[in-house]
C-alpha cells in the first residue's frame, strides 16, 4: 500500500511547471480547506472532480490546499507545505479503496482535529467500513453542495445536508449534480496524461455493462457540447474525459474542433466498436501515441454474461484500422467471471496474439473482477466459485498460466496480485466490522465479504439509494447465473 514519496526536487519541479489560476493568500477569517488525495500527485492534478471541487471551494471564499499522499506524506499542503492541522476541514476524495489506509495514516499522522469529510466513488459505492474515521461521507456529485458543507460547524450541521451520511442516517440519496457549462478555468499541472487541461465532456453512461458501477452511480448519461466548453489558453494538449468518452454524440465534432485548433487531444478511453478510419486519422492528427481497449473477456459466452457489448471481431476489426497508424494497442482484461474456465482464458492470449500480430505490439492488463456493490454482480463471489477457498486457487492457476504464456509469446503483459483484488472487495463490500483491518492488518472472519451474499439478505450498502431498484439488478443476476 506504501508510495514511494517524491523529493523536494521533484516538487519544487511540479510546482513550477503547474498554472493554478486559483492562487490566493490565507487573510484572517477565511475558512481552511485542505482537499486531500490519498494517492500520488499524478493521479490527482488528472481528476476532474478534485479540478471542480477546488474551484467550488475559490469560489466560496475559503483558503485552500491540496495533500497528496507521495507530497510531503500527505500531511502538508502542495501549495504552501502549510500542516494539515492547521486546517478548519478535510475534504477527502476516495476513488480506490486501497487509499482507506493511505487516508487514515494521514489522518493519524498529522494530528488533524477539525471536521472530516469523505466522497468519491469509492464512498458512493459503500463508506461503512470508514464511519470511525470520518465525521461525514458524501454521496453524489459535490459541487452544488461545496457552499453549504463549507459552512456546517459540526459533525450536526453536516448531517442536514441532502447526500450526506454521517453513520445515523437510515437512508441517503444520492445527489445529482446539472452537467452545464464546464468549470471556466482549472489547475493545470503534469499528470497522468502529461500536462494538459482535462475536459469533461460527459457524466454517465448509456450502456449496462454488468459489471460496471457507473450505471447506478452516475445516471442519468448527461453529455457537453463544445457551446459548455470553456476557452483555452496556454495549454498545448486537452483530454477529453467520461466514463465511455467515445459515446458522446458531439464527440467526433470535439475531437476535430480540438485537433483543428492544433491541441494534441486524448480521450480518457475508447470503445472499440467506435473505433473506424476517421477516429484513428483524428487520434494521429492529435498525436495519440498508443489505443486502449478494454475489451474485458475475449470469449463470446463471457461476453453476454458481462454485457458490454464488445466482441473479439470489434478488437480485431479496431487493430486492423488502427494498425496504419498506430503500432501499439493496450488490452485491458478481467478474470473471475462467473462461469469461466481455462479456456476462456486462453482466449485472452490468443486474442492479443493476434492484436499483435496485426498492429505489431500489445500490452495487456489482467485484472481479477472485483464484484461490486450497486452492480447486477454484488451478490458474485470474488474468484468466481462459490467455495472461496477453490475460487482464490483456481484465480492463481489462471494467474500462472498467464504469466508463462504471455512469456512465451513475448506478449506485455501487466499481471497484478490476486490479493489485492480480495482485499477491494472485502473493503467494497464491508460493514463498520471491516475497519479492523486498518489498525493491525486483522482480515480473521472477513472472508463472508469475498463469498457470494445471499440475496435475501440486506447489504450493508442497501440504505444509499442511487436510483435503481435492487429487483431489477437481482432479474440481471439471476440471468447470470442461471
Ligand atoms: S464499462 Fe464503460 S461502457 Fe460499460 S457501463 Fe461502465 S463506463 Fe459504460
Amino acid at each position: 500500500m506504501k508510495l514511494k514519496s517524491l523529493g523536494i526536487e521533484e516538487i519544487e519541479a511540479l510546482r513550477k511547471i503547474e498554472f493554478n489560476p486559483f492562487i490566493r493568500k490565507y487573510k484572517r477569517g477565511m475558512k481552511r480547506v485542505a482537499l486531500v488525495y490519498p494517492n500520488k500527485y499524478v493521479g490527482g492534478i488528472s481528476n476532474i472532480g478534485l479540478q471542480i471541487i477546488y474551484s467550488k471551494v475559490f469560489e466560496n471564499n475559503a483558503y485552500c490546499e491540496r495533500f497528496y499522499y507521495d507530497i510531503f506524506e500527505g500531511i502538508r499542503g502542495f501549495e504552501n507545505s502549510t500542516p494539515l492541522q492547521n486546517f478548519d476541514i478535510a475534504l477527502f476524495s476516495l476513488q480506490y479503496e486501497l487509499d482507506y489506509f493511505r487516508a487514515i495514516e494521514i489522518l493519524k499522522k498529522s494530528n488533524f482535529k477539525g471536521l472530516k469529510i469523505a466522497g468519491g466513488p469509492a464512498i458512493m459505492i459503500n463508506p461503512k467500513p470508514l464511519t470511525g474515521y470520518f465525521d461525514a461521507f458524501f454521496i453524489g456529485e459535490v459541487e452544488e453542495k461545496v457552499g453549504e458543507i463549507l459552512e456546517a460547524k459540526s459533525k450536526e450541521e453536516l448531517s442536514g445536508i441532502e447526500g450526506v451520511y454521517t453513520g445515523k442516517e437510515d437512508k441517503v440519496r444520492r445527489v445529482k449534480a446539472k452537467v452545464g457549462t464546464h468549470i471556466p478555468t482549472e489547475i493545470v499541472g503534469k499528470g497522468v496524461y502529461g500536462r494538459c487541461f482535462i475536459l469533461e465532456i460527459g457524466r454517465g453512461c448509456i450502456r449496462k455493462c454488468r459489471f460496471c458501477v457507473v450505471r447506478s452511480l452516475y445516471s442519468p448519461p448527461r453529455w457537453r457540447n463544445l457551446n459548455d466548453m470553456p476557452d483555452l489558453k496556454g495549454v498545448e494538449k486537452v483530454v477529453l474525459v467520461a466514463p465511455s468518452p467515445t459515446d458522446n454524440p458531439n464527440f467526433i465534432e470535439m475531437l476535430e474542433y480540438y485537433v483543428g485548433k492544433g491541441f494534441n487531444v486524448s480521450p480518457s478511453s475508447i470503445r472499440a466498436d467506435t473505433v473506424d478510419e476517421q477516429l484513428i486519422e483524428l487520434l494521429h492528427e492529435g498525436g495519440l501515441k498508443t489505443l486502449t481497449l478494454a475489451p474485458e473477456t475475449a470469449s463470446e459466452h463471457l461476453q453476454k454474461i458481462i454485457g458490454k457489448g464488445i466482441t473479439s471481431d470489434d478488437i480485431l476489426n479496431a487493430a486492423k484500422t488502427s494498425s496504419k497508424r498506430f503500432n501499439k494497442i493496450k488490452l485491458y482484461f478481467m478474470i473471475g467471471l462467473p462461469n469461466e474456465k481455462m479456456d476462456d482464458v486462453k482466449e485472452i492470449v490468443n486474442l492479443a496474439n493476434k492484436v499483435k500480430e496485426i498492429v505489431g505490439a500489445v500490452k495487456i492488463s489482467v485484472n481479477p473482477l472485483v464484484p461490486k456493490p450497486h452492480t447486477p454482480f454484488q451478490w458474485l463471489p470474488f474468484g468466481g466459485l462459490q467455495n472461496v477457498k477453490k475460487g482464490l486457487n483456481q484465480l492463481k492457476r489462471k494467474i500462472e498460466y498467464l504469466k508463462s504464456e504471455t512469456s512465451r509469446l513475448k506478449i506485455d503483459a501487466r499481471i497484478p496480485d490476486i490479493i489485492e483484488y480480495a482485499v477491494q472487495t472485502i473493503l467494497s463490500r464491508g460493514d463498520e466490522s471491516v475497519s479492523k483491518v486498518f489498525e493491525n492488518n486483522d482480515f480473521k472472519g472477513l472472508s463472508k465479504f469475498l463469498g457470494e451474499q445471499k440475496v435475501d439478505e440486506v447489504l450493508p450498502w442497501d440504505f444509499i439509494d442511487h436510483g435503481y431498484s435492487k429487483s431489477m439488478l437481482l432479474k440481471e443476476y439471476e440471468k447470470v447465473i442461471s
